[in-house]
């Protein structure tokens, strides 16, 4: 099963796209993770990437597309997209990258957030420096301020969870993402969840839909 998950910043896609992905035994391909590797290891890729990243605006759609196309290349069999495509032109472009290889997206999972409940969320999200575990203040707080449960790590924020740099990341959902959605309606693959259910009640909502 191929599966893309859409969604503002905070929705939730991220963690759910994890389980999910283990649950159904997919890959889990977050661009923003690759993206956030490319840059930590100095790649051509990051070096092209950092400058958007920081500052909450999306990265080329050429870019974009020509690191699908590797992806594409190693995992086309089952995977969930996480994060991608975030423009009606990535997605027209995934369509036609599939289309070259006899293949083509199940459904477009799309987690409807609002702003205010994005915003509490956003802020609130924290990782250990160390493990990388996620904590949330207001969802699952750590025991201890500030220290990873698990490994005792220093907890960190990413930088573009900042408030400005949130609230930039919300535009450009809004201006560009969101187009996103009627490529998939009109295509008769999106599927609609409510991402302010409870934790399982999105998962199980989810896998209702795909099975
Ligand atoms: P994320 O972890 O999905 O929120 O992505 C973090 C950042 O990586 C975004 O704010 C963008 O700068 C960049 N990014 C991730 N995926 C894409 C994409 N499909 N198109 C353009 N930029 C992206």
């Amino acid at each position: 099963m191929r599966l893309v998950f859409l969604g503002p910043p905070g929705s939730g896609k991220g963690t759910q796209a994890k389980i999910l992905a283990e649950k159904m035994n997919l890959k889990h391909i977050s661009t923003g993770d690759v993206l956030r590797n490319a840059v930590k290891n100095g790649t051509e890729l990051g070096n092209k990437a950092k400058q958007f990243m920081d500052a909450g605006d999306l990265v080329p759609d050429n870019v974009i597309l020509g690191m699908i196309k590797e992806i594409l290349q190693k995992d086309r069999d089952g995977f969930i997209f996480d994060g991608f495509p975030r423009t009606a032109a990535q997605a027209e472009g995934l369509g036609t990258l599939m289309e070259e290889i006899g293949i083509g997206i199940d459904s477009a999972i799309n987690l409807a957030v609002n702003d205010q409940e994005v915003m509490k969320r956003l802020t609130g999200r924290f990782f250990c420096q160390k493990c990388g575990t996620d904590f949330n203040v207001n969802t699952r707080p750590p025991k201890v301020e500030g220290i990873c449960d698990k490994c005792g790590g220093n907890l960190g924020q990413r930088d573009d969870d900042k408030t400005e740099v949130i609230s930039n990341r919300l535009n450009v959902y809004r201006e560009k993402t969101k187009p996103v959605e009627d490529y998939y309606r009109s295509h008769n693959l999106l599927k609609d969840i409510d991402g302010t259910q409870s934790f399982e009640q999105v998962t199980d909502s989810i896998l209702e839909v795909v099975s």
